[in-house]
């Protein structure tokens, strides 16, 4: 079968492979539609996992199934599923513990395109298919699906981590697609002022249909100064982390208020060190929490979100702003998320 890989580090390309076979408990699925990340692009480019040779890329899609191992009890070859990014073993401690993005190993549960072949091909595996995959309802689309795989569930895990309770006042940095995200994910949980914190107008725009109250552009200042100006007194409740770098916490401790929660979701490619100034953070003694989190994967957490966009509550389709159809263009949708132009979003490739 065809691929689209990396081929090591700031190289990619076309490569051909033996198809995946499924073990009992798995499946071997088709994509019908995928989406690239941004996290392929830290992988490829900032080398930000290591090395890695001839692995297929993507694990953002919605598929029909092929073939079910002899042990899968509620999928069968024909079924369009909603694939999520990360796909933990169930049983291991780490998943009893409530930490399956941790099942055997510190993020072992981010297989796809890390420690086995992605989406990107003419068929892909998904290991304990039962736990890992979730029916695509018929009032979503498979374009509409690829971003439960990944954007909305990250998103919303850093909503969550943040703990937004009613009447918060959030602070979310970086309005990519996964920011945008935790801004629908806030507002959602209740949040009364959600501070965007981005400078591309098209994500702004999208920002304010999500929720956002207030836009700060980072292009314009330093913007502690701009979000205490506009707050005032002891700061924002909650800050989510979507974009930035290693120095964006230092940031986040100057703007949160005390007993206040941040809460990162972005992938730090570069840097060896985070700083937390010891003064914003209470002499040590501030009860500012720091937490960050790979998304939860796993089928009750996509049937769940996908309830959000059946019953009308979540509607990602301002989030996929370039559309492509045919295998082909997996290359093109990959490098336009590399380069970044002004009023991309997401891609999205219908095979
Ligand atoms: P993106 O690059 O589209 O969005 C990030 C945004 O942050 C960009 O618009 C960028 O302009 C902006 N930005 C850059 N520097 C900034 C600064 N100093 N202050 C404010 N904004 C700044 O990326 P994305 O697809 O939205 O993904 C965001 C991050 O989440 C990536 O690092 C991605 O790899 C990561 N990710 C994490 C998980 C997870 O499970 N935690 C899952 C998927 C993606
Ligand atoms: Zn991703």
């Amino acid at each position: 079968m065809k691929g689209f890989a990396m081929l090591g580090l700031n190289k990619v390309g076309w490569v051909e492979k033996e198809c995946p076979v499924a073990g009992p408990l798995d499946a071997i699925v088709r994509p019908l539609a995928i989406s690239p990340c941004t996290s392929d692009i830290h992988t490829v480019w900032e080398g930000a996992i290591g090395d890695r040779h001839n692995l297929i890329l993507g694990h953002e899609g919605v598929g029909e199934v092929v073939e079910v191992g002899s042990l899968v009890k509620d999928f069968k070859p024909g079924d369009k599923v909603i694939i999520p990014a990360i796909t933990p073993d169930w049983q291991a401690v780490a998943s009893q513990r409530g930490f399956s993005q941790h099942s055997n190993g510190m993020l072992n549960g981010w297989k796809f395109s890390n420690s086995k072949d992605g989406l990107m091909a003419e068929f892909f595996h998904v290991n304990e298919a039962d736990g890992n995959m979730a029916l695509l309802p018929k009032e979503i689309s498979p374009e509409e699906g690829t971003m439960l795989s990944d954007m909305v569930p990250t998103g919303f895990h850093g909503a969550n981590n943040a703990e937004i309770e009613y009447g918060d006042t959030v602070a979310v940095i970086g309005i990519g697609p996964v920011g945008l995200m935790a801004v629908a994910g806030s507002n959602l949980r209740g949040a009364a002022r959600i501070l965007a914190v981005g400078s591309r107008p098209k994500c702004i725009e999208v920002a304010k249909f999500y929720g956002a109250t207030d836009i700060v552009n980072y292009k314009d200042g330093d913007i502690v100064e701009q979000i205490k100006d506009l707050v005032g007194g002891e700061g924002v409740d909650k800050v989510i982390i979507a974009g930035g770098n290693v120095d964006t916490f230092e940031q986040a401790i100057k703007i949160i208020r005390p007993g206040g929660i941040i809460s990162n979701i972005n992938y730090l490619g570069t840097g060896d060190y985070i700083k937390i100034p010891r003064v914003g953070w209470g002499l040590g003694m501030g009860h500012i929490r720091v937490i960050g989190g790979l998304m939860p994967g796993g089928r009750k957490n996509m049937e769940y979100l996908a309830r959000l966009i059946k019953y009308g509550k979540l509607d990602v389709k301002p989030l996929l702003t370039h559309r492509f159809k045919g295998f082909e263009h997996t290359e093109e949708a990959l490098l336009l998320m590399k380069d970044k132009p002004r009023d991309l979003i997401k891609p999205v490739v219908t095979v």
